[in-house]
């Protein structure tokens, strides 16, 4: 219920406004977000790289109704990139793009063509990138995007939200030699029709998705920050006998972050998710929706001014 009316007020203009322009929104927002700047997204990344976690980075903006905003986003990972190329910090960090931030909403072929510019940024950079899914809606257009990108750029990653009904599905047709694949449970709102809404089944639902992936002959990229999938990930390594540098875990820069540590010092590979920008409401939005204590943590900042 409180997820639903969190993942509502993301979408809506007034509560946007009203939390923006709020006195304790810095507070809650620091914890999720690196920062507005590149030099700030360049910073956190020297740091985490330099405790052995990986990096993908996400210039924060969705949604974007207007070419000449498309434009920007796409010149802005263009810039990104070209930093991560010139400091050698492309080897340990990629980027991950969403395709509404550059035209999807309103032109899939322009979506298409400015995701090829920043595939090709990355290429120079000696880097990738990876496609976050966003809501239900466009996953189609997503992995018709994805499939058509990696004609050209195959190392790009996909990403399947096991709260889907076709996840499983979605995760045997990625699941091939070379296919860099992001399995999470899913962050948005969506109906029963498409997704599973009970949390369990959606955990059963990431079980399954995990099996396929780690049996195939793909790159699993395991976006989860649950103590109990992160143990089955572990089962499921010694199983199908997968070396640590055939997949790697993922998650949310400001989220259990002793646990990146700890999993990184025990020789696996993990990257961090690390959004910057000024366009932080609806991902801090969907962080906030994902756990009540959140919540408690953003009242407190609240009535403790
Ligand atoms: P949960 O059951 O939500 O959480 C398990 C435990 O993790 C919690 O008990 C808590 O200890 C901790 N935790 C989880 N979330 C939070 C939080 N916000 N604040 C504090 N603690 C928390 N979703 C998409 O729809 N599309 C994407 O492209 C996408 N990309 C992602 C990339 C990465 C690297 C990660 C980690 C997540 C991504 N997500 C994406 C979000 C994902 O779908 C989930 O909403 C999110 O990761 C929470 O799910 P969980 O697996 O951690 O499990």
């Amino acid at each position: 219920m409180l997820r639903q009316a969190l993942l509502a007020a993301s979408r809506s203009g007034g509560a946007r406004r009203v939390v923006e322009t709020a006195p304790f929104t810095d507070d809650v927002v620091r914890r999720f977000i690196a920062g507005e700047t590149i030099e700030d997204a360049e910073r956190v990344t020297t740091d985490l790289t330099g405790e052995g976690l990986l990096v993908t980075l996400d210039v924060l903006g969705e949604d974007t109704h207007d070419k000449g905003q498309a434009e920007t986003s796409v010149q802005r990972y263009v810039e990104l990139l070209e930093r991560l190329g010139s400091s050698g910090l492309g080897t340990r960090a990629e980027v991950s793009l969403k395709l509404s931030a550059v035209g999807q909403t309103f032109d899939e072929d322009l979506a298409l063509d400015n995701a090829r510019l920043v595939c090709a940024a990355a290429r120079s950079a000696g880097t990738t990138v990876t496609l976050d899914m966003e809501g239900h809606t466009t996953v189609d257009s997503t992995l018709r995007i994805v499939h058509e990108l990696r004609r050209d750029f195959p190392d790009v990653g996909a990403v399947v939200q096991a709260y889907l009904r076709r996840a499983e599905e979605h995760c045997a047709e990625l699941a091939y030699e070379g296919s860099r694949v992001r399995l999470c449970k899913g962050a948005y709102a969506a109906p029963a029709s498409v997704a599973f809404t009970d949390k369990d089944e959606v955990d059963r639902s990431f079980v399954r998705c995990m099996k396929v992936l780690m049996a195939g002959k793909g790159y699993p990229m395991l976006a989860t920050h649950d103590p109990r999938l992160i143990d089955i990930a572990g089962a499921l390594t010694v199983l199908n006998e997968r070396d640590a540098d055939t997949f790697e875990y993922q998650m949310l820069y400001g989220i259990r972050p002793q646990e990146q540590r700890r999993l990184a010092a025990q020789g696996a590979q993990v990257r961090v998710y690390v959004a910057f920008g000024h366009d932080w409401y609806r991902y801090v939005m969907r962080r906030l929706a994902e756990r009540p204590a959140n919540l408690r943590f953003f009242m407190r900042a609240l009535v403790g001014r």
